[in-house]
C-alpha cells in the first residue's frame, strides 16, 4: 500500500511510476567513479537504474487530484526502449500513467491537474498515449496542465545539446489541454505553489506543498537521489552547473528551516529524505512513511 501524508486539506503520496537505466557517470556529473558506485552501483554497461517515482496530491474538499509528473510513457519503440532499459507499472490496461495512478488506489477519472517539472522525456513521456490513429494524444485531455513558460518554449526548439531529451511528440499534444503556461514561481492551487529552477534546464519546477503546519518539496531533477541533495553533486545533464549549486544550497537552507519532506523522483531506493544539519554541514538523511 502506498504511504500517505497528511498537509491540512492535501494529502500526498509519492506512487511507482516505473524507472530507466541512465549512464552513471553522466548522472554523477564531476564526482569519480570509485567514489559514486558505492552509491549505486552500474551494471555492465555502466548504467544506474533509475525510479520515475511521481506524486499525487488528492483534495476532496477542493475536489481536486493533483498528479506530478508523468514518467517515460510506452510511445518510443524498442531501441529506445533497450538503450534505457526502460519498465513500465505491471499490468496491461490503459497507459503505464494510468496503471500507476490505479496501482496506487486512485481513480483515473478524477485527476483535474498535471503539473509537468520539465519536458524531458522521463518526465512527461508518460503524458501522451499513441491513439488509433497512430497519433500522440494527451492522457487526460480534460486536465489542467502546467508547465513553465520558458521550458515550453525550450521544449520547442532545444538545443543541440538537450535535443534527445526533448521529443515533440511529448510535448506538442499537450497545447490541446488545458495548458497553464506559467512565467516563474506561484502558488496554483490553495497549498500548492511551484518554483522555478534553471540550472538542470530551462524553466524547471519544483512543487511546495503547505499544509498543517507541514512542509513536503517534490525536487524533480534539482536532487534526482538522495545522493545529489549534496549540493557540489551536479548532473552532466545540467546545463548550468554551477546554478544547481546555488539553487540546491538554498533548497537545503529551506528544507531545515521547514522541516520539510523531500520526494526524490529518481531515486531507487529511497522514495523521501529529510535534511539534517551537523556543525554547519547538512546531511541527507532516508525517512520511511510506513
Ligand atoms: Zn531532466
Amino acid at each position: 500500500m502506498t504511504a500517505k501524508t497528511k498537509l491540512g486539506s492535501w494529502e500526498i503520496s509519492t506512487i511507482e511510476g516505473g524507472g530507466l537505466f541512465l549512464d552513471g557517470g553522466a548522472m554523477f556529473g564531476s564526482v569519480p567513479r570509485v567514489v559514486w558506485e558505492n552509491c549505486i552501483s552500474p551494471d555492465s554497461s555502466h548504467r544506474i537504474p533509475l525510479a520515475t517515482r511521481l506524486m499525487i496530491a488528492e483534495n476532496p474538499d477542493m475536489q481536486r487530484l493533483v498528479v506530478i509528473d508523468a514518467g517515460v510513457g510506452d510511445k518510443e519503440e524498442q531501441a529506445f526502449r533497450d538503450r534505457f532499459a526502460v519498465w513500465l507499472p505491471e499490468g496491461s490496461s490503459g497507459t503505464p500513467l494510468e496503471r500507476a495512478i490505479e496501482g496506487a488506489g486512485f481513480d483515473v477519472n478524477l485527476v483535474t491537474d498535471l503539473i509537468v517539472t520539465h519536458l524531458h522525456f522521463d518526465h512527461v513521456g508518460g503524458a501522451t498515449k499513441i491513439d488509433s490513429a497512430a497519433e500522440s494524444v494527451p492522457v487526460f485531455p480534460n486536465a489542467r496542465h502546467w508547465v513553465q513558460k520558458r521550458n515550453w518554449e525550450t521544449a520547442l526548439n532545444p538545443n543541440i545539446r538537450e535535443r534527445a531529451s526533448y521529443l515533440r511528440q511529448n510535448v506538442e499534444p499537450l497545447e490541446a489541454t488545458d495548458l497553464q503556461l506559467l512565467d516563474g514561481s506561484s502558488e496554483i492551487l490553495p497549498g500548492i505553489s511551484v518554483e522555478e529552477v534553471d540550472g538542470h534546464t530551462l524553466g524547471m519546477q519544483t512543487v511546495r506543498i503547505e499544509g498543517g503546519g507541514k512542509v513536503v518539496r517534490y525536487l524533480a531533477d534539482l536532487a534526482p537521489t538522495i545522493h545529489h541533495l549534496k549540493a557540489a553533486w551536479t548532473m552532466g545533464y545540467d546545463i548550468n552547473p554551477l546554478k544547481v549549486v546555488a539553487e540546491k544550497q538554498a533548497l537545503l537552507e529551506a528544507a531545515v528551516e521547514e522541516d520539510a519532506l523531500l520526494a526524490l523522483e529518481h531515486d531507487p531506493e529511497n522514495p523521501w529524505a529529510r535534511i539534517e544539519q551537523d556543525q554547519g554541514r547538512y546531511r541527507a538523511e532516508p525517512v520511511s512513511l510506513e
